[in-house]
């Protein structure tokens, strides 16, 4: 295959029994290539594969800084400290996300303060910030769920009013638009992931957009144990870093999928419109399945999330996925509401302190969307999920 074959269609989308995964990345000859010429090159670990693809991630998002590192979480936890959050500090966020989002903020000693989603968007709901505003708030970590961009005028008129740092949860968002404007290219803080889920991937990794150079610095002291540097022999050590940089054969990864994004995201939004039409269909959307926001301006349709309704249905949720999975259809959940983990339970949270996240959290599903399948597969996961549903309603 030549260097500019396009992406492989999927061995498991050819047969029509085959099982049908909920994500798959697609990965091209010419990058599998391109990481065995890596391998074969000596220099493994972090190197001109990672400049390289930092220097197109900042030509992506406009000329900001970039930096990357070996996954997304680590970047909003270094975003934290660099912001100087830390212990006596609160921090406003989702409890309808990935652990990940508020596991940061104990990490770094402060506190996240959860808001309620709005049910239509999933994401945070924007009226209630200023309420759970206080003198020890010091940011706001919004979580663009499966891709669709929390309102980036409303938030950022928020923190500008109260002082507030950003460190956008951007895991999901990556190639997602906000009024015409690539995230990622604008704002404060902007994390991304690009664990083989995300719209493209380094394997694990994630990058860091910044505000300036001395943030840059900073992000690359906290990124290896606070090493700086200079000259042929001298090395400084100022504050306490992990060890978080990104290898060059996983940056090598990166470098590849970053051409296909376009391509990548448009596909994905046909499999949505595919997904909006036939679940449009009177047989099918009398089954009351809450579906996300048709938006097909603003999202990369990083997932696509059906509600199941509860109220209607003689089995849970856990029952629908192994019907599902019995079909060869692969499901998810994304996610399980986070103030109700033990964890965070221990911390004082409780059942009823955010219903809409909960309710969603419980009957939320995400269903098989990945660029490499086809309107086929869609028609059968539709297929099947309705048929599940039909048969199990409440009389
Ligand atoms: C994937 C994801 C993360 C974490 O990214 P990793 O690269 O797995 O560390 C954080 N937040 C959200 C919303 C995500 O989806």
């Amino acid at each position: 295959m030549s260097a500019s074959a396009p992406t492989k269609p999927l061995q498991a989308t050819q047969a029509a029994a085959a099982f049908l995964p909920f994500s798959r990345p697609s990965v091209d000859e010419a990058t599998i290539a391109g990481v065995v010429e890596v391998l074969r090159s000596g220099q493994l670990t972090t190197g001109p594969q990672a400049r390289a693809f930092e220097a197109k991630l900042s030509e992506h998002c406009g000329g900001r800084p970039v930096r990357v590192f070996n996954s997304g979480t680590c970047t909003m936890e270094i975003a934290l400290r660099i912001a100087g959050v830390g212990p006596g500090h609160e921090v406003i966020t989702t409890p309808l996300s990935w652990v990940a989002t508020s596991n940061v903020v104990l990490e770094v000693g402060a506190r996240p303060v959860f808001v309620d989603i709005d049910p239509a968007t999933r994401n945070i709901d924007l009226g209630r910030i200023e309420a759970a505003i206080t003198p020890a708030t010091r940011a706001i970590i919004p979580v663009d769920l499966g891709g669709l961009p929390v309102d980036r005028d409303r938030l950022y008129a928020i923190a500008k009013k109260h002082g507030l740092r950003v460190v956008e949860d951007a895991a999901q968002s990556f190639g997602s638009h906000w009024n015409g404007r690539r995230i990622g290219s604008f704002g404060d803080f902007v994390s991304f992931s690009f664990h083989p889920n995300k719209n493209i991937t380094s394997i694990e990794g994630g990058a860091l957009v910044l505000n300036d150079e001395r943030e840059a610095r900073l992000a690359e002291q906290y990124r290896l144990q606070g090493v700086v540097r200079t000259g042929f022999d001298g090395m400084e050590v100022e504050l306490v870093g992990g060890k978080y940089n990104l290898t060059d054969v996983a940056a090598r990864v990166g470098l590849g999928q970053l051409p296909h994004l376009e391509e990548f995201n448009a596909k994905r939004g046909e499999l949505a419109r595919v997904y909006f039409e036939l679940l449009a269909a009177p047989a099918v959307r009398g089954l009351g399945l809450r579906l996300p926001p048709a938006d097909f301006t603003q999202t990369n349709w990083h997932m696509f999330q059906v509600v199941l309704p509860e109220e209607r249905l003689t089995i849970k949720r856990a029952e629908v996925m192994a019907l599902m999975h019995a079909a060869g259809i692969g499901t998810g959940i994304h996610y399980p509401a986070i103030h109700l983990f033990a964890l965070y339970r221990r911390l004082g949270w409780k059942p009823g302190d955010f219903p809409q996240a909960e309710y969603t959290g419980r009957n939320t599903m995400t269903i098989p969307l990945f660029p490499a399948m086809t309107r086929a597969d869609v028609v059968r996961v539709v297929e099947t999920l309705a048929s599940i549903l039909r048969g199990h309603q409440k009389s």
